[in-house]
């Protein structure tokens, strides 16, 4: 066994208000310069959609991710041999027009126009080239399902359900997909990188682009999944989320989580055997691979796991703080929280809570149970398709304890009566309900971001030099 930290994140998509603030302190710090313009680390999509940029879970256009072939894992683009033979030319990137062209506004126009019988009108101009241009996509195009009957029918995530039916008033469902890079626990980013630029920490998981050794052959860029590297085309290098890590070293949440309005993010540590990561991202059914995923993740109470780690020199703080962290409660003990489509086999370490539509029955038995989660607005299939594989198994015990947790606390809190047959029938105590309902509803800040510091004085320097961003890089 071999044990490794990696920190995680669970975000809680029945809270997500779609407001984009998280988006915006990642890029006026991490991706505000010349060549990065069209980049968002953080970007919030609607779904249904085909998000940013345009259908990149559609693997049929894009080969990114790992696929099994017999007993071996493979890039689904092709190994490094393949990529020597083809290294002038990737067909599977993305284009400008994916993402979109970034755009600014002829603000001067305004300011120096001179006096007429009319206000002036104001031009939007490419970022790229200051031409004056027509806007016609952007990173968040498909808002609260904006154009959603031009572009609906290519969400992959309709699969085994008719899209058309969805477009009716009373079928209609819609939720925010927060994204960010899944700093994986086998990230097939690493594995495409002919420079070997693309490394992850040792310590503590954050996939990162050592700046020095990218050559700018993007094969990282078409070998995500989540398409989260992105091409910096002034700079000639690829850039992609570093996970706050100058704020996380200093115990600080990232910024995207930090600023979230909904307070649907948590941070935390988990321990994991890394030994187990091959056997996982082998596992011949694409179903198998979440619950593969899941023996990975070491208990942090487990006094042989404890005494494993304390050997293999895990700082003591940092097993502390993986005892407390609500990452694992989320992921592992509760399963409430899935992972974005993990039949891309990179085992990603940003996890989903499905969203719970809205309820207006009550919930007093079993058969009411799930007769109320098939009767949710969202339906099963499409959050299976996105979170596990097409299995709704594991989706339905994440919505059945949501709502059984939410009759309970009804329950207690409006009619002062303690109802647990919901909660039975679920598979949860009480005295888990409780440490839920505290996780979900009102936690304050330290009990969502359990984030051990790294050791003084590393943890502080590059926050106390006022670095932004890749300045000087
Ligand atoms: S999500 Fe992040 S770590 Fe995973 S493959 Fe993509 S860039 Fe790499
Ligand atoms: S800030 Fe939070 S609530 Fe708002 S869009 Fe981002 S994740 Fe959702």
């Amino acid at each position: 066994m071999k044990i490794k930290v990696q920190y995680a994140m669970v975000l809680n998509l029945d809270k997500c208000i779609g407001c984009h603030t998280c988006s915006i302190p990642c890029k006026n710090v991490w991706t505000n310069r010349e060549g990065a313009e069209y980049m968002w680390f953080n970007n919030v999509e609607s779904k249904p959609g085909i998000g940013y940029p345009k259908k990149w879970e559609n693997q049929q256009i894009y080969r990114g991710g790992w696929t099994q072939k017999g007993k071996k894992l493979k890039l689904a683009a092709g190994g490094r041999i393949h990529k020597g033979i083809n290294i002038f030319h990737n067909p599977d990137l993305p284009v400008i027009d994916d993402y979109y062209e970034p755009w600014d506004y002829d603000y001067g126009h305004l300011i120096h126009s001179p006096e007429k019988s009319h206000q002036p009108g104001i031009r939007s101009r490419s970022s790229l080239t200051g031409e004056p241009m027509d806007v016609k996509w952007g990173p968040n195009w498909e808002d609260d399902l904006a154009g959603l009957t031009e572009t609906g029918a290519g969400d992959v995530n309709f699969k085994g359900l008719d899209f058309e039916t969805y477009l009716q008033f009373e079928t209609l469902f819609m939720f925010w997909l927060p994204r960010l890079c899944e700093h994986c626990l086998n990230p097939a980013c690493v594995a495409s990188c002919p420079s070997g630029a693309l490394y992850k920490r040792d310590e503590d998981g954050i996939v990162l682009v050592d700046q020095e050794r990218c050559r700018g052959w993007r094969y990282c860029v078409s070998g995500c999944p989540y398409k989260k590297v992105y091409f910096n085309w002034k700079r000639g290098r690829a850039e992609k989320c570093i996970l706050c890590y100058p704020r996380v070293e200093a115990g600080q949440p990232t910024l995207c989580a930090h600023s979230c309005v909904g307070r649907i993010r948590y941070m935390g540590v988990l321990l994991y055997d890394a030994d187990r990561i091959a056997k996982a991202a082998k596992t011949p059914r694409d179903k198998d691979v979440y619950p593969a995923h899941l023996e990975i993740l070491l208990d942090p109470n487990d006094p042989e796991t404890v005494r494993a780690a304390e050997a293999q020199g895990i700082a003591p703080n940092v097993i502390a703080t993986a005892r407390h962290s609500p990452v694992y409660a989320l992921i592992k003990q509760w399963r409430l929280a899935l992972p974005l489509h993990p039949e891309y086999r990179t085992l990603p370490m940003v996890w989903y809570i499905p969203p719970l539509s809205p309820i207006s029955r009550r919930v007093a038995d079993t058969a009411e149970l799930s007769q109320t989660v098939d009767n949710l607005r969202i339906p099963i299939t499409y959050l299976a398709n996105l979170l596990t594989a097409g299995d709704e198994g594991p989706v339905r015990l994440a919505l059945e304890r949501l709502a059984a947790l939410r009759h309970f606390m009804r329950m207690e809190r409006v009619e002062q009566r303690t109802d647990t047959q919901g909660l039975d029938a679920a598979g949860l105590s009480d005295q888990d309900a409780h440490k839920i309902y505290h996780l979900l509803a009102p936690a304050p800040l330290a009990d969502r971001f359990v984030i051990p510091t790294a050791p003084e004085p590393e943890a502080n320097t590059f926050l106390s030099q006022g670095n932004c961003g890749l300045e000087g890089a």
